[in-house]
């Protein structure tokens, strides 16, 4: 068939596919007691586990987008996470200056994640609902919630909002064309996950932090930052749903993300190309 041909009357637009790249940025030699909800009533050794910090491009010939912005190196460092790269220099390390991202869909409001945002400040903004509503509420002070946050990110982003640069979404949302957004909760009241249309023609779910390590997901064991433990379970099963339909998962925070998609060459210093299909 000639290229030129046009599309059949009543056949849908094309939709947009995404090189969707991980950016790993930081790192924390933790354990599982630590990082685990109750690990004790697993009755198993307690071990060391690593925690990767990672922000996510996608991009296409029409945009440049960033789910999440890593976190700033000072709020990190005040909290023992070792700093590898600025995130800001992560990105510059596969070509992309902050100028150039148009949106930035922000998965959840904790500080890892919406650290740079002032990098950024054309760049819109989706933001889920649910998470503004209670970050910018009271419960968000409690002394289980507000460590997990850093205020002036909040307020970035609560301005952001109010200047018209920000979007809201809530539920299950196509948020870009070929970036589906589904609110899952758990981890965080309104923590998001996305679906990305790769350009491999494959589909890749960036879970952030509805699943830290794919351990998590394997054995069914919550991660112990939760505000939700019911939403967090109900969370692993939406991605199994999704994994089994044959997307590529990709943890929020697993070192392992670097192995598992790196390519024929290995991945490169702080980034890696993730792809939709399995080889
Ligand atoms: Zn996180």
């Amino acid at each position: 068939m000639a290229r030129t041909e046009p599309a059949a009357a009543g056949a849908a637009a094309p939709t947009a596919t995404y090189e969707v790249t991980a950016l790993r940025y930081g790192s924390l030699r933790a354990t599982r007691e630590a990082l685990y909800y109750r690990w004790g009533s697993y009755g198993e050794p307690d071990g060391e586990l690593e925690m990767a910090y990672y922000f996510w491009l996608l991009r296409n010939a029409e945009r440049t987008v960033l789910v999440d912005t890593g976190f700033a190196t000072a709020a990190a460092e005040r909290r023992g996470r070792t700093v590898l790269v600025d995130p800001v220099e992560a990105l510059a390390s596969v070509g992309v200056e902050p100028a150039e991202v148009d949106t930035v869909i922000v998965s959840h409001f904790h500080y890892d994640h919406v650290g740079n945002l002032d990098a950024y400040p054309d760049a819109e903004l989706v933001v889920g609902q649910t998470e503004l509503d209670f970050w910018t509420g009271p419960l968000a002070r409690r002394a289980q919630f507000a460590p997990h946050v850093d205020q002036p990110d909040i307020e970035r982003i609560a301005e952001a909002v109010a200047a018209g640069r920000a979007r809201t979404t809530r539920g299950e949302e196509e948020v870009l064309p070929g970036v589906r957004s589904i609110e899952v909760g758990g981890h965080s009241p309104g923590q998001l996950l996305l679906v990305i249309d790769a350009d491999d023609g494959g589909r890749v779910v960036l879970t952030s932090d509805a699943v830290h390590f794919y351990e998590e997901m394997d054995t069914d064991r919550p991660f112990g930052v939760i505000a939700d433990l019911g939403a967090m379970y109900s969370a692993y099963d939406t991605i199994a749903t999704l994994a089994g339909e044959g997307a590529a998962i990709v943890a929020g925070h697993d070192p392992a993300v670097m192995e598992r998609f790196a390519g024929e060459g290995g991945a490169e210093e702080f980034a890696v190309q993730v792809r939709g299909r399995k080889r």
